[in-house]
């Protein structure tokens, strides 16, 4: 059965930026049901490539709250550009793939760039979380 009766904003007036890691389900590690929120994810689960739907779910769309998820044992954390460049060559050299070598300050660089945005609310509240691929623990860290 479809979700067609839902509306299309979300219950909870929530926005979560999250990593795409496989092993990361935001709407089971932050009990979310359908309807509830939007999930954004790419990867790393980094708020400057979701910036463009983030600001369609707040201004839009009635979100209010964000939460940036993002989560141990990341692939972002094991690679540099250059690397990247070096594997795949030049055509990739236009894309910075925005790899991070501290896993909380990517949530708290993350956080401070949102409350930085104008477009983005001063009323939004924004948080943001790491996920304990191991453990399945979720830790505030911004
Ligand atoms: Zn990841």
């Amino acid at each position: 059965m479809g979700s067609g009766d839902l509306p299309a904003e979300p219950a909870k007036r929530l926005a979560v930026v999250a990593c795409m890691d496989a092993r990361l389900d935001p709407r089971r590690v932050l009990g979310l049901e359908t309807g509830d929120a939007h999930v954004i994810r790419n990867a790393g689960g980094l708020a400057r490539e979701a910036l463009r739907s983030l600001v369609l779910s707040q201004q839009l769309l009635g979100t209010r709250e964000v939460v940036i998820l993002h989560h141990t044992d990341c692939g972002m954390l094991k690679f540099q550009n250059e690397d990247i460049y070096e594997r795949l060559g030049d055509a990739a050299r236009e894309i910075d793939f925005l790899p991070f070598s501290d896993l909380d300050q990517s949530v708290r660089d993350d956080v401070e760039f949102l409350k930085a945005s104008p477009l983005i609310p001063d009323d939004v509240s924004i948080r943001g979380f790491v996920y304990d691929v191991k453990t399945g623990a979720v830790r505030e860290v911004a």
